[in-house]
């Protein structure tokens, strides 16, 4: 490709909407261009790119017995209303009618579409499994679309949907897909982690993994073992409880005065006690109890753990009236003693606990020598608080590290959520019928594609893997005026091209410093530069983008050095992506 002839318009200015380090360099490298909010043009580099990962993708899935197949965007309402799904999917679902008035919805993910197909198709057990996916565009009206291809309102997806005939057939395709993903992302040439994942909205009834690339700027917080294969979500992250119950004798009851001390900090400080000895009490309300939930002073609550606990809709936080009616105290002085018409939810590091301090419920008061059991009764205790970095694996003696990392992919056991609610049914060896099990595995493509930027840039631009590069490499002629120059770029461009290399000839009439820029910018693995020693000498540049390593090199050798670098690099990918993939 040449570069006066490529639609590739780089800025050089940060553009005002772009918070994020993939929006703001996706825009400046001419990748993409925004038609509306959260919607995008894939410009020629851009979509390269996508259609390299698509290929990736296609491959493993295809390698796993998948086939591809094209759902429809456009999908019936009768269809959601049967899953129940039209109602509760709620505003971040494109809606439209037809001129006869019927209503649509535009595809934010198609689990009713494709259970719809396959309970028309499939009668009998001998046609299951079946594993169908598809790559397209999905919809989403997010509230507030951001940060680029990473939360947009029309995105590519890969989605796959997997129905067996019992749950052992479910477990091997959920093994399978890990394996896939694995490879997938490996593939690539990103960093990733698999994680233990909330399996939250879609519900179903087994595991949920996520895929996440690391990246520090990376929305979701997880944490991994530095000794084993765990990593979870901290969402869902297991607590450990830490030791024995304490054997202190137990103290008398006795209420302190805490003038205007009503947070942790202000309660430790003025009593001179440790965070630990601390029970926080928070008050939330769910639509139909108000529960007070009980964490140690040092901890934080997982609102995930409580919400999957208490089985509700609907979880906040109480508002000051509540608490005040509850407690009959300002807020900050809540505590399980004497509590009444609330549920009391205590983690288990509070039934640990000894002579602990408490609210009191009065304002400007706390209790000390507060004993689980004898000064109140939970009604449950479980585990609902965070985990953070330092604590023990749940898992094994290893210790726990925090990462950040973006959510690329996510596997999800189903169950027969939708094939109840939709009656996919199936005749089993016995001839009676059998609701299907159905999985669902799905790739964030645009969003892959904005991770491995948020994971591989620097200063100066890009730093595509080279799998995924929308070119291996560019030749730069310094001084186009200079014939020779030019004449020697064109021919190293052509042999390039020969050599089954996918390259760039940045035949520009640029000055070299915008070249250069430029050729940074956009992220090409190898920059060659021909400059005057290629003419007198016989010598080329060659720029490492991502060691930045420089290497003078023949022109006779070059072609055989740049495949053998770009051979290499990709070899030693596949060989990464070659190892087991085994989900514990
Ligand atoms: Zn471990």
């Amino acid at each position: 490709m040449r570069a006066s002839e490529l639609l590739a318009p780089t800025l050089r200015e940060v553009p005002a909407e772009a918070e994020v380090v993939s929006h703001i360099l996706m825009l400046r490298a001419g990748i993409i261009r925004k038609s509306a909010s959260g919607v995008y043009t894939h410009l020629p580099l851009g979509y390269r790119v996508v259609k390299k990962v698509n290929e990736i993708i296609r491959e493993e899935m295809d390698r796993k017995g998948g086939q591809e197949i094209m759902l429809p965007i456009i999908q019936p309402a009768e269809l959601w209303m049967e899953s129940g799904r039209w109602d509760i999917y709620g505003d971040e679902l494109f809606r439209l009618k037809d001129r006869h008035g019927r209503d649509f919805a535009l595809g934010p993910t198609h689990e009713e579409i494709i259970t719809d197909l396959v309970r028309g198709e499939v009668r009998s057990y001998k046609q299951l499994p079946l594993l169908l996916y598809q790559i397209q565009n999905k919809y989403r009206d997010e509230r507030r679309p951001r940060f680029g291809l990473m939360r947009g309102r029309e995105f590519v997806m890969k989605d796959l949907y997997s129905f067996d005939k019992d749950d052992e057939g479910l477990d091997i395709t959920y093994r399978k897909m890990y394996e896939a993903y694995s490879r997938i992302f490996a593939r690539c040439g990103l960093s990733f982690r698999p994680v233990e994942a909330d399996p939250g909205a879609i519900g179903g009834t087994g595991g949920s993994i996520e895929f996440m690339v690391m990246a520090d700027s990376g929305e979701a917080a997880i944490v991994y073992c530095d000794k084993c294969n765990y990593a979870a979500n901290v969402e869902k992250a297991e607590a450990v409880v830490n030791g024995v119950p304490s054997t202190e004798e137990m103290l008398v009851l006795r209420e302190v005065a805490t003038p205007g001390a009503g947070t942790v900090d202000e309660v430790t400080s003025f009593l001179g006690v440790q965070a630990d000895r601390l029970i926080k009490t928070l008050i939330y309300r769910t639509e139909k109890e108000t529960v007070a939930a009980l964490v140690r002073g040092d901890r934080e609550i997982n609102e995930i753990k409580l919400y999957n606990l208490l089985g509700c809709v609907q979880l906040e936080m109480a508002d000051v009236q509540t608490v005040k009616e509850l407690t009959s105290a300002e807020v900050g002085f809540a505590g399980p003693v004497g509590l009444k018409d609330v549920r009391i939810i205590a983690d288990r590091e509070i039934v640990m606990m000894k002579n602990a301090v408490t609210g009191a419920n009065k304002t400007d008061a706390h209790l000390a020598n507060v004993n689980p059991d004898r000064d109140f009764k939970p009604d449950e205790v479980a585990d609902i608080r965070l985990v953070k970095e330092g604590e023990p694996c749940p898992r094994c003696p290893g210790k726990l590290v925090e990462a950040r990392g973006i959510e690329v992919g996510q596997i999800f056991k189903l169950g027969t959520k939708y094939s109840e609610a939709l009656g996919a049914r199936f005749l089993d060896e016995n001839g009676r019928e059998q609701l299907m099990i159905m999985g669902c595995y799905g790739i964030g493509v645009t969003r892959t594609v904005a991770a491995a930027i948020e994971q591989n840039h620097d200063k100066d631009g890009i730093i595509w893997p080279m799998p995924i590069a929308p070119f291996h490499a560019v030749v730069v002629p310094v001084n186009s005026r200079d014939e020779q120059q030019r004449g020697l770029a064109e021919k190293i461009y052509n042999s390039l091209r020969e050599g089954a290399i996918e390259v760039v000839l940045d035949d520009r009439n640029e000055r070299p410093g915008v070249k250069f820029k430029d050729a940074d910018l956009v992220g090409y693995p190898l920059r060659v530069v021909v400059g005057a020693r290629a003419a007198d000498e016989g010598i080329v540049e060659v720029k490492h983008r991502k060691s930045g390593n420089v290497e003078n090199i023949k022109v006779d050798n070059l072609v055989r050095y740049i495949k053998k670098t770009v051979l290499d690099e990709l070899a030693g990918i596949e060989k990464y992506a070659d190892r087991r993939w085994e989900l514990d």
